[in-house]
């Protein structure tokens, strides 16, 4: 992190102290799983302390040289100040994050549905609209595919595009929404690129894989920073982070957590969860698809396999792809690419499954904002046109090299379109 970021981070959490100061929260009572959580500042200065630290079961949101900001309980908060590393806590008070006025264009369930249906009825002939299955409470996960014939498509190589694994971070629902809006358009012009990836590549587009928790986050019109899916859990506390429920690594390393009152609750086991085990039929059933892209909210990163293991891929060669794709994507979008184990382990995430299981080509995207100085999950839909421009390429060449991604590695290939001098060094 650079040394403005890290000042700016000191301000600004002098300045939510303060704020929280002003906005006393009972901290005596037991923690009741549906308030809003604190945010923590704790020390750490490598990755195997903020592995150790994500083991408490809080989210990790903000990586300074020396320290993490996290979210997570009272009960988390007692932890982390018995191992010596909290430095202070304040509650993410839902008041100061309530700004609905703001961010009416961002698409709540049943406006995702009606985007979905306005993009596919316009183009009915080279899209699809349908659910890979249903939630916990019975929402539908909705698929747009887009092709120049959706019926024959699975004999073309596909692109698998997701959103929405984590409640609060809306912005991963938007972007893949902006998105398909923004291919269709340019097809409708005659756009040279559009015209020739929607007539050779299979386009799969999940924008919400968890509209309970989305649903949830945003009910009466306040934010509550929540995170995990609606899921009961035995003990009376509720949700389980679907980003932590793929089996690859399943809790075999301290990156998610066995208590279900957690953030980072991994559930009761691999694939325990409606909405992760439709996402597993999805992609099982999708043998053409060779990348993916799944978008969360935030840190400005790219993020690939493993998350489970702080070893690389040994396939060698497997791995000079994910490293030159990840250095190419962040050339547009800026972000900082690094194996995902490098930020801190993670078990049961989704790009590891997705590689380990069907060899995909598999990105986590952070987006923006950098940090909660820019308000984290809810940057405010202002934010929105920034946020996809500079995605847009990066989805666009996740498509391009859909058919061979190995043909990135070939500093010499311009079938796709794209510079790739800079790849040389
Ligand atoms: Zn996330």
């Amino acid at each position: 992190m650079n040394r403005l970021l890290f000042a700016l981070s000191f301000i600004l959490f002098a300045l939510m102290a303060q704020l929280a100061l002003a906005h006393p929260v009972e901290t005596t009572s037991p923690a009741k799983t549906d308030e809003p959580p604190l945010w923590m500042k704790v020390t750490a200065h490598d990755k195997f302390d903020r592995t150790k630290i994500a083991a408490t079961g809080v989210s990790l949101e903000v990586y300074g040289d020396d320290y993490v900001m996290v979210l997570g309980s009272q009960a988390q908060a007692d932890k982390l100040q018995k191992m010596g590393v909290l430095i202070a806590k304040f509650p993410a008070s839902p008041s100061l994050l309530d700004f609905p006025a703001w961010d009416a264009d961002f698409h709540n369930y049943d406006e995702v549905k009606a985007e979905l249906e306005r993009l596919h009825q316009a183009h009915p002939a080279i899209t699809t609209l349908d659910s890979i299955g249903q939630t916990g409470e019975g929402r539908e996960i909705f698929r747009l595919r887009i092709s120049k014939d959706p019926h024959t498509a699975s004999q073309l190589p596909a692109m698998l595009l997701t959103g929405g694994h984590h409640a609060r971070e809306h912005v991963s629902v938007e972007v893949p929404l902006m998105f398909a809006d923004r291919l269709l358009s340019l097809f409708d012009q005659g756009d040279a690129q559009a015209v020739r990836l929607i007539g050779s590549r299979d386009i799969q587009i999940v924008p919400l894989v968890n509209p309970d928790g989305a649903e949830w986050d945003i009910q009466r019109g306040i934010y509550k920073m929540w995170r995990k899916n609606r899921t009961a859990n035995s003990d009376g506390t509720f949700g389980v982070d679907l980003n932590r429920n793929y089996s690859q690594g399943w809790n075999n390393v301290e990156g998610a957590s066995s208590d279900p009152g957690n953030e980072t609750f991994h559930g009761k086991a691999p694939f325990s969860e409606p909405e992760t085990r439709a996402v597993k039929a999805w992609i099982d059933s999708t043998p053409n698809a060779t990348t993916l892209l799944t978008l969360h909210t935030y840190s400005e990163l790219i993020l690939y396999p493993w998350g489970s293991s702080y070893e690389t891929i040994a396939n060698t060669r497997d791995a000079q792809v994910f490293k030159t794709m990840a250095k190419t994507m962040s050339q547009w979008n800026g972000y900082s690419p690094m194996q995902a184990s490098n930020l801190y382990a993670v078990s049961g995430e989704m790009c590891d499954w997705a590689y380990d299981t069907h060899k995909l080509f598999a990105f986590t995207f952070e987006m923006d904002p950098s940090s909660f100085v820019n308000n984290g999950f809810y940057p405010g839909q202002a934010k929105l046109p920034e946020i996809f421009e500079k995605n847009f390429p990066a989805i666009l060449y996740m498509i391009e090299v859909a058919d061979n991604p190995y043909k990135v590695l070939d500093p010499a290939a311009k079938s796709y379109g794209f510079a790739t001098s800079f790849l040389a060094e």
